[in-house]
């Protein structure tokens, strides 16, 4: 039987930002929740720190060197919301290791590379966060791009030829669009509450190049709950997994959609979240393909450690979880409209 494997370590707990929004209680809340539950059943594994090779996929060597420069000095502030302490770069080591090992079990052990698939569900549970790391930038509570340094992982290590990231954090992803934004082997979708920080992320940013239409930004106003964001899943994200045919499916999964979080204006539940994982995981079992989580924001304690059970519940579930019947929302229709200059199976 398949399992389920978590990422996790007590490096993230030594990333001290202070009085901030993003700190250490996260963590300790969601594997409060989840030890409570027995871990759902999933295995539980230490989190390796990234080499510096797999770190330099995504960022260059002098953006790793000024953050490890700056924790051995002590720490400071990288920006007015980015702060790092002595600890901070071991615990972005391990944040970026366990994205790259559970790439690794996914794709059925360290660089085993033969396309085997013995664990079909794995989460990396740590902080800092990722998404909104750029290639030379530490910004937005993020050091490295953990989201990005995994599907780099998963194509430079394991062969994969296309992967595609869904990022469900109500900020949008710049870091992994940058990124990614001129090439065609990363599909990058993101749902995000327009306006918000960091104001990047229009409709019609669908990258460049090579990597044109490879791109699929999905801006929603504040106030959008369950609805809104159900229907882009499943009728944007999951038809573009369809025609995209990615060999691992990369969720990009943050909390601050929900609507108890203080950071955003969104109106997910819990059970929003476990709707769009469970839609996720259904389309994970349809290609055939390895499904990863790893954490970014969310803010609201019980917000965050319930919705982040909910979602391992729905991409764990050994006979996939009950997929919600989801009505085509008048944005996401629009959504289907535009992309189909790019995806023209999407009209
Ligand atoms: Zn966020």
């Amino acid at each position: 039987m398949p399992v389920s494997v978590l990422f996790r370590h007590p490096s993230s707990l030594e990333h001290d930002t202070g009085a901030h929004p993003e700190n250490a209680r996260r963590i300790v809340a969601i594997e409060r929740a989840l030890s409570e539950r027995d871990w759902l059943g999933w295995e539980v594994r230490l989190s390796p720190a990234a080499s510096r090779e797999q770190i330099g996929r995504v960022h260059p060597a002098k953006h790793i060197d000024r953050i490890e420069a700056m924790c051995r000095r002590g720490g400071g502030m990288i920006d007015m919301d980015t702060i790092v302490s002595p600890g901070s770069f071991e615990a972005a080591l391990h944040a970026a290791g366990g994205a790259v090992a559970m790439v690794d079990a996914l794709f059925g052990g360290s660089d085993s590379g033969d396309g085997r698939v013995a664990v079909r569900a794995a989460a990396s549970l740590h902080r800092p966060p990722g998404h909104h790391a750029e290639p030379a930038q530490a910004m937005g509570f993020c050091l490295f791009g953990n989201v990005a340094i995994a599907a780099a992982h998963a194509i430079e290590a394991h062969g994969a030829r296309r992967v595609l990231i869904f990022d469900w954090d109500v900020h949008h992803g710049n870091g992994t669009n940058a990124i990614f934004h001129e090439r065609d082997d990363v599909l990058f979708c993101s749902i995000h509450q327009s306006p918000l920080y960091p104001g990047t992320g229009p409709a019609s940013d669908v990258g460049r190049g090579a990597g044109e239409g490879f791109t699929v930004n999905l801006p929603v106003p504040g106030g959008s709950g369950d609805a809104a964001f159900l229907s882009h899943v499943e009728h944007v994200v999951r038809p573009l997994a369809r025609l995209y045919a990615p060999d691992l499916l990369l969720l990009s999964a943050g909390y601050d959609a929900h609507a108890e979080d203080p950071l955003a204006g969104c109106r997910v539940t819990d059970a929003g979240f476990a709707g769009m994982a469970a839609l996720m995981r259904a389309t994970a079992d349809e290609l055939d393909v390895p499904l990863g989580l790893v954490l970014e924001g969310g803010y609201e304690l019980g917000a965050l450690s319930r919705s982040v059970v909910a979602t391992l519940e729905a991409i764990g579930a050994a006979e996939g979880p009950a997929v919600p019947a989801v009505s085509l929302d008048p944005l996401a229709e629009r959504a289907q409209e535009r992309l189909a200059a790019y995806w023209p199976a999407l009209a």
